[in-house]
C-alpha cells in the first residue's frame, strides 16, 4: 500500500490542510496525518483538541486518518509505514523552508520522498496563526474551516 504522511502542527486544520489532505489522498492509497505534539509555537488548542478537530474534520474520507507524533517526521514516517512526506506550498517563503527540511529529512532518511502541493488558489492566504488571529478578533471565519473547527473556536473565544 502507497502510504504518505501529512505533518504539521494543524493548530487548527483549516479548509487549507483539509485541501492539501483530500488532494494527496487521490494520489495515495493512504493518507497519514500527523498531528505534531510539541511544536515550537504558542499552541490555542493542545495535542488531544487538534487530533479531534483533524478526525471530525476527515471523517467522511476513508483512506485518511489522524495521529499524533513526536520526535523526528521522518522516523514517524516511517513507523506509519509511508513512502512520502506531502506538504502544501502557498507562498515563496514555504518553499524555501520546505527545501530545507527536505535536505536534512533527505540525509536523515534518503527512502522517504517529500512531494509538494501548491496550495489552491483560494486558499493561498489562510494560514492557521492568520485564523486564529482573526478569530481572536470576531472576524468570520466560517467558510475558512471545517465546522467541528469553526465552533471549536466560538468555544475559546467565549470562555476567554
Ligand atoms: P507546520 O507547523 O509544520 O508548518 P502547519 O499546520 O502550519 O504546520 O502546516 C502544515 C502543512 O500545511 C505545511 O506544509 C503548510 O505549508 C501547509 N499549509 C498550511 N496552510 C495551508 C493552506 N492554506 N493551503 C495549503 N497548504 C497549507
Amino acid at each position: 500500500m502507497t502510504i504518505a504522511l501529512y505533518p504539521g502542527t494543524f493548530d487548527p486544520i483549516t479548509n487549507g490542510h483539509l485541501d492539501i489532505a483530500v488532494r494527496a489522498s487521490r494520489l495515495f492509497e493512504k493518507v497519514v496525518i500527523g498531528v505534531y505534539d510539541t511544536p515550537s509555537k504558542d499552541l490555542m488548542f493542545n495535542t488531544e483538541e487538534r487530533v479531534e478537530l483533524a478526525e471530525l474534520s476527515v471523517k467522511s474520507f476513508t483512506n485518511i486518518e489522524v495521529k499524533p507524533f513526536n520526535g523526528l517526521t521522518v522516523e514517524f514516517a516511517s513507523k506509519v509505514g509511508a513512502k512520502a512526506i506531502v506538504r502544501g506550498l502557498r507562498i515563496g517563503a514555504d518553499f524555501e523552508y520546505e527545501r530545507e527540511m527536505a535536505l536534512m529529512n533527505n540525509k536523515l532518511s534518503p527512502e522517504i520522498e517529500l512531494v509538494c502541493l501548491m496550495a489552491s488558489l483560494k486558499y493561498q492566504y489562510l494560514s492557521s496563526s492568520r485564523l486564529k488571529e482573526v478569530a481572536r478578533l470576531d472576524g468570520d471565519i466560517y467558510d475558512l474551516v471545517p465546522e467541528p473547527v469553526a465552533k471549536a473556536l466560538k468555544k475559546k473565544r467565549e470562555n476567554r
